[in-house]
């Protein structure tokens, strides 16, 4: 169908802006310079020690912090348990989390997770309040606009969840529908898109979506696949429907131009592909059935 098409467009068109970014415009970060001419013999090795110690101060300072924005309302990429310690120490667990931790890790950082509103995740990032953005984030053109993206690490589809007994079958039944979607997100796009704004209400949350669905306020809510089967297996008198609504991509957003960063996560994303880390962790949260 028509979205599909466009999708894997996109995905080849992200491909192509990656490796173009990839080749590497100058980088920015500002190296401190230490600056070790020091003419008294006598002091020049206080001096240096005093220039190592500036500069394992001056790091800390840049504080070896990775902070991640996401949207901690989407399992199982990002979700909060309380029965559960995630890699930042606070209860937000999942895969995204999880991979997020093996790259500050593997980058020698240490991880702080930012839950935020999904739509709050790419002007955090251009901000520069955060680091990295990593919420089940698929690769779209207009996103690639105002964020650069990394390899992508999972593919997703987008789905439709109606009520058992529902008359809609597929994605053609949902014209003239009203569709519940998380704001922001894909399937708000491709929604509004494809069936107008005033079919499509939007939620702060899938999951208040899902509610809107179980009150009859909506007539089927579009989401990413992973979620929509959670919500599906904790809510009675759901379900998904087989037709796929599109195909995408998830990878980690980073600040337009960041490619100092975005390469530091690409090496560590295929650290963690080929170590088999990465299918450990998606085992760890998607069960193979
Ligand atoms: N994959 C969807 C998007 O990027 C939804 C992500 C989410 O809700 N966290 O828009």
């Amino acid at each position: 169908m028509k979205k599909k098409v466009l999708c894997l467009l996109m995905a080849a068109a992200c491909a192509a802006s990656l490796s173009a970014c990839g080749g590497g415009a100058s980088e920015t970060t500002a190296a401190a310079a230490p600056d070790a001419t020091t003419a008294e013999g006598n002091t020049a090795a206080k001096a240096e020690d005093t220039t190592a110690a500036e500069e394992e101060k001056a790091d800390a300072a840049e504080g070896k912090q990775l902070i991640m924005a996401t949207n901690a309302e989407f399992p199982p990429y990002e979700y909060h348990d309380s029965s559960m310690t995630g890699p930042d120490g606070s209860d937000i667990v999942g895969i995204d989390a999880e991979i997020a931790g093996a790259i500050a890790e593997n980058l020698g950082m240490e991880l702080v997770i930012e839950d935020i509103a999904f739509d709050s995740i790419i002007p955090e990032l251009q901000s520069g309040k955060a680091d990295i953005g990593a919420a089940g984030m698929t690769v779209t053109e207009d996103r690639l606009v105002n964020v650069d993206f990394s390899d992508t690490y999972a593919t997703a589809v987008q789905v439709i969840i109606v009520t058992e007994g529902s008359e809609i079958a597929g994605p053609d039944d949902l014209a003239e529908k009203i569709i519940g979607v998380q704001q922001g997100t894909t399937g708000d796009i491709y929604a509004s898109d494809d069936f107008g704004d005033e079919n499509v209400d939007r939620y702060p949350k899938g999951v208040d979506a899902v509610q809107a669905l179980l009150q009859g306020k909506v007539d089927a809510v579009i989401i990413d696949n992973e979620p929509a089967k959670v919500f599906v297996s904790e809510n009675e008198g759901l379900k998904l429907l087989d037709a796929a609504y599109a195909e995408e991509e998830y990878a980690i957003a980073v600040k337009k131009g960041n490619t100092e960063l975005l390469d530091q996560i690409n090496g560590a994303l295929a650290e963690l592909k080929e170590s088999g880390a990465l299918d450990e962790i998606v085992a760890k949260y998607i069960s193979a059935e």
